[in-house]
């Protein structure tokens, strides 16, 4: 079982990809571990990828390509999260799964209005204690006394990035970036959108059921 998630910085990809994977004993895959786990390896693949990124550049889709196979090849069942993130990525895991006689049951989209992420972002803190790392949020999770980590005791801080201006600039990236993608997939008959209320008390809970109920449709 194939499942791809989709989801702009601040929707909730992460928790919701991962509720999906303990439903169906999926192994979550994002791109990023794999980059970090052959880069420390220091295979030849994290090599290559790493001779990009110390330059801030991007890790060319045959370099991306070649290191999810792999990955791939040893699992089963698989949620793939930050994969793949262009057409020639697509088109790749396409041939891949055909060549091996497995389709993607569900290209799951997380849509969540741009106002909405920005002011749960924008109101996000972390613990200043990095062995710690517990992070709230003001307006969703507030710690139990304004500022300071429930944990350990460490002040909160806001992470420079979370400011609405630099998270605006990260939506727009993430929408021209992916908009080619949402589009291949919808084509090719994948694609499923859940709108997400971000208000709800058990928004993620609302929303891993939606995607079961999908996911279970598309089995049947
Ligand atoms: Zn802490």
């Amino acid at each position: 079982m194939y499942i791809i998630m989709l989801g702009a910085p601040g929707t909730g990809k992460g928790t919701i990809g991962n509720e999906i994977c303990e439903k169906y004993n999926l192994t979550h895959l994002a791109t990023g571990d794999i980059f970090r786990d052959e880069i420390k390896r220091e295979t030849p693949l994290g090599k290559k990828a790493n001779e990009y990124i110390s330059k801030g550049e991007l890790v060319p889709d045959e370099v991306t390509i070649a290191m999810v196979e792999g990955k791939l090849n040893e699992m089963k069942d698989v949620l793939l999260d930050g994969f793949p993130r262009t057409i020639a990525q697509a088109e790749a895991l396409k041939e891949y799964l055909n060549k091996n006689n497995k389709n993607i049951t569900a290209v799951i989209n997380l849509n969540v209005p741009d106002e909405d992420i920005i002011k749960r972002t924008s109101s996000r803190v972390i613990c200043s204690n990095k062995e710690c790392g517990a992070s709230y949020n003001t307006i969703f999770m507030p710690p139990k006394v304004e500022g300071i980590c429930d944990k350990c005791g460490s002040p909160l801080i806001k992470r420079k990035d979370d400011n609405p201006e630099t998270i605006k600039e990260r939506l727009n990236v993430y929408y021209k970036n992916t908009q080619p993608l949402i589009d291949y997939y919808e084509k090719e008959g994948l694609l499923e959108s859940i709108d997400i209320n971000i208000y709800l008390e058990n928004t993620k809970e609302v929303t891993t059921e939606k995607a079961i109920k999908i996911i279970d449709g598309r089995l049947n």
